[in-house]
């Protein structure tokens, strides 16, 4: 029997077929009628069956009866989980108001709606997610600033751009679909730029490669508008018809020379100027969306500033080959958004103030959140923002809220497939933060270093044992579904169980008894149940038609393209982009560099695992065994250490070993450590928590509140640090 499923095991969805014999799923592979995707997959579907039946897999509810870590477990059931953690979250919410009970959800993929539902009938704030630094802040800074979350088109990238910059992002790893749409593109003459302090594989086969110093993103994006309007490159009829605060943004680019940038980045001014010109030059031109700006602290809100004014001003939006901006049209309209579902509006004015770092970081809080969205519903085309994607507590403040009990205290944690332990920079004090708790929950696939702690960890169904309806309706236009391919195994239940079965006990409303219901409630305009459109339709996508702002402007307070924000200035913000130095560089802190004189930069991943994820998949796992990191032949050679070597990397939190990997593509002084590594194979209770401490960059990062954007909070993936061969 062929089941039409959706791969979850990163936020596309890849319609996939399982094969179920005699009710196991034998074989997954790709469906060449996806509407969208025509059956473009990556490798990691193959995985679908192994991560389902894997033998680590949590299977049943289980209660701690140990101390906090140890190990020591009660199998129970889901009423009796369901009934105390409830019971516990009522004495906290009694106790101390709603806003100290609190959680953080992993990367979401169609599920941030529910746990946004909870926590907004809950009429708690304080919750939050990796978008932060992850997407979210991307998608929210291009709303401010041209109404729209921009998107890449695979067809239209491969067929009609001229130029793609592929900055901050590796996607030859991170992306294989749209890396294969790249070297398409590239057969045809399209240029390739790349931005990024290592020599990718998009750089062996591009044009220019800008070898910039970490973190100095946005410097670099204000000397590309330095040239490009310097030297009148930009497209003026665009410019003048649909922008607001051209010639504010002049002035202000007007100080960063390419010689000025080229001291802040560490790029010779004349590739500066070589690479606008050519950006400049070769439209349609797209940059997609790269993780890294979304990652480098201070600056990180003002470098995707920068990056969208880029993409507006030479008249690169909403072109075919340029940067796609979704549109909502025909049957995808019939659809209920996520949205609808989430009742961010049941969140009283007076809870959303209280949010944990909402005054200092306004963007994703309620002020900047409503700001931006307010504006989306001026355009009868656009897409709608899921408030988790949007509304974010400041994870820094809330850590501290936990040990500090400053402003108000905060209890209890519920994690939605999440790893804060892994996936929050400073590791020890998120650690200690979670075990001040008097309830900490986890819903998640496998035990994990943060399950481990937890008092509730409960055994949550995968893409094959859970229906999906599949939609990312800011960033994308179109819609897919796919049903279950099997029953869940043992007790594994879908999240949505788990946040009604809360939710109803604690006096919320949820008026769907079943995820399908849910679903169906969604498609009812369309005329379909859930199992009819995944049978007859599979997948809905809207027109692709260009340049819809000739007709109706941009969704922004102005009507226009946002060069100088309004937004901004009524957040009291710098309405126009800038950069300053991070705290904690060589140049700001030589002090610091003295002990620590090179540069980290974290979070470089594999095609073999997705974040934190699959580290226990054997079939990933013997292609990839250990974490890396990457460190130029001559910087090696200086301390001793030779390809394989296991390396110390210290920071002034602490140090953790990965295993040298000789990148001769970068600049001597810039190691890159891969993130998530922990290791489920070994002892599980404490203290070891199956080697949380020992590879975990995040150990070593800081996320002092100072060292966030000022305006997202999110924090740096950077610092200084020192290296040395491990014994
Ligand atoms: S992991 Fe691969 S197959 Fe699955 S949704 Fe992502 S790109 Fe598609």
């Amino acid at each position: 029997m062929i089941k039409k499923v959706c791969c979850e095991f990163c936020h596309l969805n890849c319609c996939v077929l399982a094969t179920v014999d005699k009710g196991r799923v034998v074989k997954v592979r790709a469906d060449t009628s996806d509407p969208v995707r025509k059956g473009a997959v990556c490798a990691r579907i193959a995985i679908g069956p192994e991560v389902h039946y894997h033998p680590s897999r949590l299977n049943h509810p289980l209660k701690r009866t140990g101390a906090r870590g140890e190990g020591k477990w009660q199998q129970i059931s889901w009423d009796q989980a369901l009934d105390e953690i409830a019971g516990k979250l009522s004495e906290v919410r009694a106790k101390y108001g709603p806003e100290a009970i609190s959680g953080s959800k992993g990367t979401g993929r169609n599920r941030s709606w529910m746990f946004s539902r909870f926590f907004n009938l809950l009429g708690s704030p304080n919750y939050t997610s990796p978008g932060i630094i992850c997407r979210c802040n991307t998608a929210t800074i291009n709303v401010l600033t041209y109404g729209a979350d921009t998107n890449t088109r695979l067809a239209s990238l491969s067929t009609s751009a001229r130029c793609i910059v592929v900055w901050g992002s590796n996607p030859t790893e991170t992306s294989p679909v749209l890396w294969e749409a790249m070297k398409k593109a590239r057969k045809t003459g399209t240029k390739i730029i790349v931005v990024d302090p290592r020599r990718i594989e998009a750089a062996r086969i591009g044009d220019l490669w800008l070898n910039l110093r970490p973190q100095t993103d946005g410097a670099m994006a204000l000397g590309w508008l330095n040239v490009i309007i310097g030297e009148g490159l930009y497209d003026r009829d665009f410019v003048e018809k649909y922008t607001h605060g051209f010639d504010r943004l002049r002035e202000r680019v007007a100080a960063y020379t390419p010689d000025r940038v080229s001291g802040i980045t560490g790029v010779p001014a004349g590739q500066i100027i070589e690479a606008a010109r050519m950006y400049a030059a070769a439209r349609p031109a797209i940059i997609p969306w790269g993780l890294k700006p979304d990652q480098i602290g201070v600056n990180s809100t003002q470098a995707c500033r920068s990056i969208a004014i880029l993409r507006a001003i030479t008249g690169n939006l909403d072109v075919e080959g340029g940067e796609s901006v979704p549109a909502l049209t025909g049957d995808i309209r019939k659809i209920i958004p996520d949205s609808e579902l989430e009742g961010y509006e049941r969140l009283s004015p007076q809870q959303r103030d209280k949010q944990l770092g909402g005054g200092k970081y306004k963007l994703l809080a309620s002020s900047g959140y409503e700001a931006v969205v307010e504006n989306l519903a001026k355009l009868d085309y656009s897409g709608t923002m899921v408030s988790a994607n949007g509304f974010n507590c400041s994870p820094a403040y809330l850590w501290r809220a936990m040990l500090t009990g400053k402003p108000y205290p905060v209890k209890a944690h519920i994690v939605h497939a999440n790893n804060p332990l892994l996936q929050a920079t400073n590791t020890r004090l998120v650690y200690d933060a979670l075990k001040s708790l008097d309830l900490l929950a986890v819903i998640d696939y496998f035990m994990t270093p943060t399950a481990m702690i937890a008092d509730y960890v409960l055994p949550a169904a995968d893409w094959l044992e859970r229906p999906i309806l599949s939609r990312f309706e800011l960033s994308r236009n179109f819609v897919v579904a796919g049903v279950k391919a099997v029953e869940p195994e043992f007790e594994r239940r879908n999240d949505y169980d788990f946040f009604r079965g809360l939710g109803i006990r604690l006096g919320e409303d949820w008026p769907w008894p079943a995820l399908e219901d849910v679903f169906d409630y969604q498609l009812k305009g369309l005329g379909y149940t859930f199992r009819e459109f995944v049978e007859k339709v599979r997948g809905v996508a809207s027109a692709g038609d260009y340049r819809k702002y000739e007709k109706s402007g941009f969704a922004t307070p102005t009507g226009k393209v946002e060069l100088y924000s309004t937004i901004f200035e009524g957040l009291g913000y710098d309405p126009l982009p800038a950069y300053q130095e991070p705290r904690d560089t060589a140049v700001a802190s030589p002090g610091l560099a003295a002990s620590y004189p090179l540069i980290l930069t974290t979070g470089f991943r594999t095609r073999y695992f997705y974040h934190t994820e699959h580290r226990q998949i054997k079939s990933m796992r013997d292609k990839h065994p250990d974490p890396l990191v990457q460190i130029h032949p001559a910087t090696a050679k200086e301390h001793g250490i030779a390809l394989g070597d296991w390396v110390w990397i210290e920071t002034p939190l602490g140090k953790v070993k990965l295993r040298c990997e000789l990148l001769r593509g970068t600049d001597p002084k810039v190691v890159h450590a891969q993130n998530g590594w922990w290791f489920p194979e070994q002892a599980g209770e404490e203290p070891n928590l199956f080697g949380l401490w020992q590879s975990n960059v995040n150990v070593l990062i800081d996320d002092d509140p100072e060292k966030c954007d000022p305006i997202t909070g999110g924090w740096p993936h950077m610092c200084q640090c020192r290296i040395s061969k491990v014994d």
